[in-house]
């Protein structure tokens, strides 16, 4: 299974492969601001299963955690964390099948807009989920 996908403007590409360790959308505040959406879709892989193929990328590093976004038309394409280094989140909306990702679970339900009607029979986490395992 190969998931492939690009930013907006096209210069960064990505390719994923195997099943997707999990798919949540974040509600919190960071995410919300760095994808200037009510939320932000992330696809979790193991970090050796993402490679980006082409493209620049630019990093916002924060308390440990990196985004990184197309340097040339900011869309947002990866979030790590250094407690989970074996860990990469790419951002659902970039993804070309972005169709067949439907969401596992919603965090940082503590942020949520009220006003977004959510999928009730899906988990919820007041911040994070439990980290996908690898093994
Ligand atoms: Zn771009
Ligand atoms: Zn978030």
């Amino acid at each position: 299974m190969t998931w492939t996908g690009h930013c907006l403007c096209g210069a960064v590409r990505y390719e994923a492969t195997g099943a997707p360790l999990n798919t949540s959308l974040c509600h919190c505040e960071d995410c919300r601001r760095a994808s200037g959406a009510p939320f932000q879709g992330w696809i979790f892989f193991p970090r050796t299963k993402v490679e980006i193929l082409s493209g620049e990328l630019r990093v916002h590093a924060y308390e440990g955690r990196e985004r990184s976004f197309c340097a040339a038309c900011g869309s947002p394409i990866s979030f790590t964390d250094q407690a989970y280094p074996d860990l990469m989140e790419v951002t659902l909306g970039t993804m070309d099948d972005a169709a067949a990702l439907k969401p596992d679970d919603y965090n940082w339900m503590e942020d949520h807009l009220p006003w977004l009607h959510l999928d009730p029979s899906l988990p919820q986490f007041i911040h994070n989920g439990p980290p996908p395992c690898l093994t």
